[in-house]
């Protein structure tokens, strides 16, 4: 199958050919590949070519791609219907495992992480009755209009990190604050005394790179917060349930007002929630005046994949340890690579999720990613996938990793590292 055809036809029907910017390889100056199937750690396109998969969906494929144990007779499910619009068993079952794992009393299904943050923050100004918010520098909170203020992800990779189309009325209240810097919270708060709502942040941010928040950081958030009537909101789109069954709030053991979930908890069929604090929760309609819906919110297909996945990751705790060990001994091999060959790269790890910046240094917010080596970055992606393996096509993305990856993957993707950055460089 000729890709380059496929894409160039593809391109008449949709924007960029794709459905998400990042999948058009842009920023790595190739055509895309098309997707066959996946199988474990495993990817297959149309040509038959197999590669080893690090982006897994982005996110929500802990246990690899068509796993078993999500997709075992999911046909009965199927058969019953996809969509009722109204109330169903399997809603109940996957809020309650939410609410039982991560520290939060309340939980609204929504599609799309996107869909999630979005009214997170509007749950958070109606009951604060204030309508100032506060990001950071390089998150991403999906593609609502007040969120898309210097964004990371794609918003980071393709252009000025604000989206045209986006009317300044809509983001006059989005203050941005840099990531790991307390200081920068506490000025935009004494210059907008009584007028912030909430903060919403990634813990652990995964879109312009990896970079952990500081738990210093992330203590003094929780405190400001406290003394000063704001919403916490953890966006934990890509953390929950991956960095740990409790997410961010359980890794750090620092507590949210609010957070939002997607990908895992849907294990790939299009999911999101939000939730946190009885209180706050309650003001969600029909019980109060915020008002939240969705045609297809809570269908029963995306509940019961996501039911098998979250119950599944709850009653074996060792997908934990054998990602963070795999994630482990990748970072160090790539550390010990870098210090061999004495190369300007570094790499960031947590958990599964790991960066490999082109740019020497301790990473720790936009600055420092702004002025990676991109162009580098862009010859060890192709490089890379000469080699069969496929990574994020990005500097400023995370490699997931998953409980299908195998001590064989391992060793080959440090192989190709080694020779992707030596030649990059040497
Ligand atoms: N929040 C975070 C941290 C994300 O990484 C993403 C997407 O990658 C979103 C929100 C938006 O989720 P979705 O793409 O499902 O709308």
């Amino acid at each position: 199958m000729d890709f380059e055809k496929l894409f160039e036809e593809s391109c008449k029907y949709m924007p960029g050919g794709v459905n998400s910017p990042v999948r058009a390889f842009r920023s790595v100056n190739i055509n895309p590949i098309f997707i066959e199937y996946g199988k474990g750690s495993h990817l297959f396109d149309c040509n038959g070519n197999e590669y080893i998969d690090y982006i897994c969906s982005w996110g929500p494929l802990i246990l690899g791609h068509s796993s078993e144990i999500l997709t075992k007779n999911i046909q009965e499910i199927f058969e019953k219907g996809t969509s009722f619009g109204l109330p169903t068993k399997k809603e109940l079952e996957l809020a309650n495992i939410i609410c039982n794992t991560y520290p939060i009393d309340m939980v609204r299904m929504v599609s799309s992480g996107t869909e999630a943050t979005m009214s997170a923050i509007r749950v958070a100004r109606g009951y604060t009755k204030k309508d100032k918010i506060i990001k950071f520098e390089g998150n991403y909170h999906g593609h609502s209009d007040c969120l898309l203020v210097e964004a990371g992800s794609g918003a980071l990779t393709f252009q000025n990190p604000t989206s045209a189309g986006v009317p300044l009325d809509m983001i006059k209240n989005t203050i941005v604050c840099k990531y790991n810097d307390i200081n920068s919270v506490k000025n935009a708060i004494s210059n907008n005394k009584n007028e912030v709502a909430c903060i919403i942040l990634e813990p652990i941010a995964c879109n312009m790179g990896l970079i952990c928040a500081e738990k210093s950081f992330l203590q003094e958030l929780r405190e400001i917060c406290n003394m000063e009537n704001i919403i916490l909101i953890f966006d934990e789109v890509i953390t929950g349930f991956r960095v740990a069954l409790g997410g961010a709030s359980e890794y750090y053991n620092i507590v949210p007002d609010m957070a939002c979930f997607g990908k895992i908890i849907g294990g790939g069929l299009p999911v999101g929630a939000y939730g946190g604090k009885k209180e706050i929760m309650e003001i969600v309609s029909p019980l109060g005046n915020v008002y939240q819906a969705g045609t297809l919110s809570g269908n029963p297909l995306a509940m019961e994949v996501g039911i098998r996945q979250l119950s599944y990751l709850k009653n074996n705790p060792q997908v934990y340890t054998n990602i963070r060990e795999y994630t482990n001994n990748l970072s160090n091999a790539i550390e010990n690579i870098i210090k061999k060959y004495k190369l300007p790269c570094s790499v960031n790890h947590c958990e599964s999720l790991l960066t490999i910046f082109f740019k020497e240094g301790n990473i720790k917010n936009y600055d420092d990613v702004k002025d990676c080596n991109t162009e580098a970055f862009s010859k060890y992606y192709k490089l890379m996938l000469e080699q069969n393996i496929i990574l994020p096509p990005s500097q400023f993305e995370g490699l997931f990793i998953s409980n299908a990856h195998t001590q064989k993957d391992l060793e080959k993707t440090i192989y190709a590292i080694e020779k992707s950055l030596k030649e990059c460089f040497l």
